[in-house]
């Protein structure tokens, strides 16, 4: 790289990553309430975003942070009062800026790719396995810090904190390792994700003093990568930053304002329907995380219209919070029989308000992720990921944007399982797809399209630059080493890929992107055709 290269990739990494504090304080107002003093914080994130990104000639990011910077004034012209729109406003710039500045095989991008984009720290005993696993992160595209002994360990953590940390128990010294844990989770508001390690089978009071310190999980004997990146996912994943959406369906003008200045004051996007006629139309078009529905309106009583809702496969699992004066205990039951999940009785409090709409979409959120994603990856399942396809040509198209589709299948799948058992077929497959999670856009959406199958779905990518982007991965992938017995294990993958064409439709394209993987077998696999 020539040094005017490095001098600028340092610049753009400046401003990366004032984006990344925007984006860190945006989550944070995501999960708790909006208070003044967040408010404040984005204004200030924002603003040093600006400045540095204009200094750097980064137009896209100063652009970007003035549109932030003229919501935050809007609603402070509003007295302070955020709205729907100013919400879905803020929510589609940060996303965009998420996605700023990066490409494919961009060395920044990863620090984009949540949440494993801090490096892991790695404290254990014996150093040849801590640089070992370090090397295997890496193939995920994962930094790993190794540190040698607890000064290391304490200085590194003063410089700053890790996405986890793999914590041997006698890192240092008998017991020290959790000591050092405790050490590091005092006074922190959010305790960081720690998980211990140790040679040994440990007793009770040890493992006792592990969970104290905030220890998530033990593990014993060995560790690998990707069983520790996956471990590291599940308790660090902020799947849900978006706003949530609520559905407030009420005959009374002034109730229905009410709740919807409640909510919005914690960030949560709200529409009104005065009309419940409307409710199913609405519904389809706002796709809301939950739905507030009047008890007594003229029309219908809202156990009645709950039951309408009901009746649609669709809505089965919004979750219909009931508001009402009633306070009559035996009609509520009733209430909550007919389809409802809660009853609000009016006035209501706020913070009640609040907490009963975040917590009812939360649960909400993560059942229907479970709905569409396959249990074993969690990546989206075969139907999914069809739907997301159609989903992503539609609007392809209308930008005028090139989408390619992808289609992997493991070489030789057979052979792991005959020779290494059934457990380790699962782990191979487990690992591509935090393998391919790790090292593909936020914007590409990762299938299991079958056993041993994968799919993706890249928005904006022509054929060929989708195939640059799997070829990498495949090479990389082919690079893992898997501990077992007698030998190691390694495993390839083939690679089919078409792109959309003008005058074609979704069946089409899976077609092609098969075709192309039926090629790559027969050419002799371990290989990425283009259609
Ligand atoms: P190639 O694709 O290179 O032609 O050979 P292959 O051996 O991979 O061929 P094939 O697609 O016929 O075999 C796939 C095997 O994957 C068959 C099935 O037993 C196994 N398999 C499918 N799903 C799973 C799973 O969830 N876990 C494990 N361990 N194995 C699975
Ligand atoms: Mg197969
Ligand atoms: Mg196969």
């Amino acid at each position: 790289m020539s040094g005017q290269e490095t001098l600028k990739q340092h610049f753009a990494q400046r401003v990366i990553h004032q984006a990344r504090e925007v984006l860190e304080v945006w989550q944070r107002l995501q999960r708790g309430e909006w208070e003044p003093a967040g408010m404040a914080a984005l204004q200030d994130a924002t603003a040093r975003l600006r400045r540095s990104a204009e200094r750097f000639d980064q137009t896209e990011h100063s652009r970007l942070a003035g549109q932030i910077e003229d919501c935050l004034t809007d609603i402070e012209d509003n007295r302070g009062r955020l709205s729907s729109d100013t919400i879905v406003s803020l929510s589609q710039l940060m996303h965009r800026l998420g996605r700023t500045g990066l490409r494919h095989g961009d060395p920044l991008e990863q620090l984009f790719l949540p949440p494993l984009r801090k490096p892991v720290y790695l404290a254990l005993s014996d150093s040849e396995r801590a640089s070992r696993l370090s090397q295997q992160l890496e193939f995920f595209g994962v930094a790993a810090q190794v540190h040698a002994d607890a000064d290391q360990f304490a200085a590194a953590m003063r410089e700053r904190h890790p996405a986890a940390i793999l914590m041997d128990v006698d890192f240092s010294g008998p017991d020290l390792g959790v000591r050092l844990i405790e050490h590091a989770q005092q006074g922190l508001e959010q305790k960081l994700p720690v998980l211990f390690f140790s040679h040994d089978e440990r007793d009770t009071p040890t493992r006792l003093a592990a969970v104290r310190a905030g220890g998530l999980e033990f593990f014993t004997g060995s560790v690998d990568a990707s069983s520790l990146l996956e471990k590291i996912e599940d308790l660090t994943r902020s799947a849900h930053n978006d706003p949530y959406r609520v559905l407030i369906i009420d005959d009374s003008r002034a109730q229905a304002t009410h709740t919807e200045r409640v909510l919005n004051s914690a960030g949560i996007i709200t529409r009104t329907l005065l009309e419940p006629f409307e409710a199913m139309a609405t519904l389809s078009e706002f796709q809301p995380d939950l739905i507030i529905l009047d008890m007594y309106m003229p029309d219908c009583v809202g156990t009645e219209l709950a039951k309408v809702i009901r009746q649609h496969e669709r809505y089965v699992s919004v979750p219909i919070i009931y508001l009402s004066a009633e306070d009559d205990i035996d009609k509520q039951i009733d209430a909550m029989s007919e389809g409802g999940d809660d009853f609000l009785t009016k006035p209501i409090k706020t913070r009640h308000l609040i907490a009963t709409v975040r917590t009812r979409a939360s649960r909400a959120r993560n059942l229907k992720a479970r709905i569409v994603r396959d249990s074993l990856t969690g990546l989206y399942n075969h139907t999914h990921t069809l739907q997301l396809l159609e989903d992503a040509s539609f609007r392809t198209r209308r930008e005028g944007q090139p989408l390619s589709f992808a289609m992997l299948d493991i070489d030789h799948f057979k052979r792991v399982n005959d020779e290494y058992g059934h457990p380790m077929g699962d782990r191979v497959i487990k690992s591509l797809a935090l393998f391919l999670k790790q090292r593909l856009r936020k914007t590409d959406q990762i299938g299991r399209y079958g056993g041993e199958e994968f799919a993706v779905v890249l928005p904006d990518t022509d054929a060929r630059a989708a195939g640059d982007v799997l070829d990498e991965i495949r090479r990389r992938f082919a690079e893992i080493h898997y501990p077992a017995k007698p030998r190691d294990l390694s495993c390839t993958f083939s690679c089919g890929i078409a792109e959309l064409a003008p005058g074609t439709d979704v069946k089409v394209l899976t077609q092609q992107a098969d075709e192309a993987l039926y090629r790559a077998k027969h050419g002799g696999r371990n290989r990425v055709e283009l259609f």
